[in-house]
């Protein structure tokens, strides 16, 4: 089941959730910032100690941690790519960023997980093609897998959560 909700993400009671980090895992502003503020210290030491073995991560690729205090278990680091224009590969970075989360998630058990809209702040991504690749690589993954109960799009802004309402208009919202 695919849900909407508008709201903050650092307060879903999900097995995960998914932050829109940057590469070098180390925070940042945005949704990030509000997950390592909530979540506290240990998320940053797990994400430190990916950083020292694999050095960050690439974009459109996603790695896991611990959520701390965060009421998930998990916290799931994707890398969305900067809007440059749409010509450098964007789009399919975006649609990774939703791929990989999900099958990370799955290897670990998730059955529920929460996504922020990846690339829509910071990165400038324009919001209505983001939310069509959101969905659209949701919905294809959801269709090929039946381990994952629930995905849930949780929107921050009103432009965003206007923009799901009308592609998941059947969909269930909470
Ligand atoms: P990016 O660098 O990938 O653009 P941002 O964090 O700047 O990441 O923005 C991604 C999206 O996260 C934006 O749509 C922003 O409105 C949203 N956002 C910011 N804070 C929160 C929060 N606490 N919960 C959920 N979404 C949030």
């Amino acid at each position: 089941m695919i849900s909407l909700i508008q709201g903050d993400i650092t307060k879903q009671q999900v097995d995960a959730i998914v932050n829109a980090a940057n590469s070098s895992l180390l925070g940042g502003g945005g949704v990030d910032g509000a997950i390592h503020r909530a979540g506290g210290p240990a998320i940053l030491e797990e994400c430190r100690a990916i950083r020292a073995k694999q050095g960050g991560c690439d974009t459109g690729e996603a790695v896991i941690t611990t959520a701390g205090r965060l009421p998930a278990k998990y916290v799931i680091h994707t890398v969305g790519p900067v809007w440059n224009g749409g010509h450098n590969g964007e789009p399919n970075l975006l649609a990774n960023c939703y791929r990989n989360s999900l099958q990370l998630a799955v290897a670990n058990g998730v059955t529920t997980i929460a996504f922020p809209n990846i690339s829509t702040g910071i990165y400038r991504f324009p919001k209505p093609e983001a939310a069509d690749i959101a969905i659209t690589t949701v919905q294809q993954f959801m269709a090929n897998d039946n381990d994952l109960q629930q995905v849930i799009f949780v929107c921050f802004d009103d432009e965003n959560y206007g923009l799901y309402k009308e592609r998941l208009g059947g969909e269930r919202q909470r």
